[in-house]
């Protein structure tokens, strides 16, 4: 059995962060970078709001840059899973999917969140060229075009605000005749010149070419067909946590995400600290989640200095 001072699981913003500093601070930490190494970011093409890169840069590309980094300063990275966890006792035991034990005087939880999307074929073919999962990523991409947002919660009335402030015209295609969201949020998004609320619509197939989306195909609940002309297409249906390894173990908030003590990064298990997406359903930007990897691994390096 293997046993490690430092184990991060998961390989986003969050995790290669905490690697940087964990590493610099001597923790050798190993880090399992789990299903989709560099999380989230891959899945968009340029991200233009991350310090540090005036003229933009590619998802992956900047993922790779922070695993590099990490390395650098000896994080041992391991492609595979951690699929089995036992916190009840330091060290914590951790299993992976090539059935290898692990101990480990402190874990640092950072795998993430993922976003919901429809499921349609089309949607997958035109992700990252047209089709996002985050407005306050890609938006500024379409300025001046007109695009669509699908959904009816408070996400979907945020992306649509938001969007509303850059495009020429924001489509909201809501599947039933009401808005989940907040009161407030459904006045400010009906009362926004240029939104239209589709009610009743469900989009049924994404249509695009070599330079990405230009149409959405609608149905609505009477069977109707139509189709509009968008070249931004918005999944905003919801996110889920990556939780499930830790939920017999960590006190997770309604939605699923895993909660954290005051300002800081501690779970409700002493040695387990958790950063990124996994704990925060409310800013999910590749900035917040690297700063918070880096208190998770200031945390950590405290515990142990602690505990001896
Ligand atoms: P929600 O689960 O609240 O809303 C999801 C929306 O997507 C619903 O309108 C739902 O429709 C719709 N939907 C789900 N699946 C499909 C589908 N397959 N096709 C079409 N539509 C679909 O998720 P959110 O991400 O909006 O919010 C999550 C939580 O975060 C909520 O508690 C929310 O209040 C909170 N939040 C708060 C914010 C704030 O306070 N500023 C900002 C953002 C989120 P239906 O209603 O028919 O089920």
């Amino acid at each position: 059995m293997e046993h490690v001072k430092c184990l991060i699981i998961g390989s986003g913003p969050a995790g290669y962060t905490a690697a940087i500093y964990t590493s610099r601070a001597n923790l050798q930490p190993v880090v399992y970078e789990g299903l989709a190494p560099g999380g989230q970011l891959t899945m968009t093409t340029e991200v233009e709001n991350f310090p540090g890169y005036p003229d933009g840069v590619d998802g992956t590309a900047m993922m790779e840059e922070i695993r590099r980094q990490a390395l650098r300063f000896g994080a041992d990275i391991r492609s595979g899973l951690i699929v089995k966890a036992d916190l009840s006792e330091r060290p914590f035991t951790l299993t992976t999917d090539g059935g290898h034990t692990l101990k480990a005087d402190v874990l640092i939880a950072a795998t993430g969140a993922t976003a919901t999307y429809l499921g349609l074929p089309s949607e997958a073919a035109y992700m990252g060229q047209g089709v996002s999962a985050c407005a306050t990523c890609d938006g500024f991409f379409y300025r001046k075009q007109d695009v669509a947002v699908v959904g009816g919660g408070d996400t979907a009335c945020e992306d649509a605000l938001y969007l509303a402030g850059l495009c020429r015209k924001v489509y909201m295609i809501v599947r039933r005749n009401v808005l989940r969201a907040s009161k407030a949020m459904q006045e400010r998004v009906l009362a926004a010149p240029n939104i239209e609320v589709l009610w009743e619509h469900q989009a049924k197939e994404i249509l695009g070419d070599a330079n990405g989306v230009n149409a959405v195909r609608l149905v609505s609940a009477k069977g109707e067909e139509k189709t509009i002309a968008v070249t931004g297409f918005f999944v905003a249906i919801g996110h889920h946590p990556n939780t499930e390894l830790f939920k017999s173990w960590l006190t997770l908030d309604e939605q699923g995400y895993i909660v954290t003590k005051g300002r800081g990064t501690a779970t409700d298990v002493e040695g387990v600290f958790a950063c990124g997406d996994v704990q925060d359903p409310v800013y999910r930007q590749a900035i917040t989640a690297a700063a918070s990897g880096c208190m998770a691994a200031i945390d950590a390096e405290r515990f142990l200095m602690e505990k001896g």
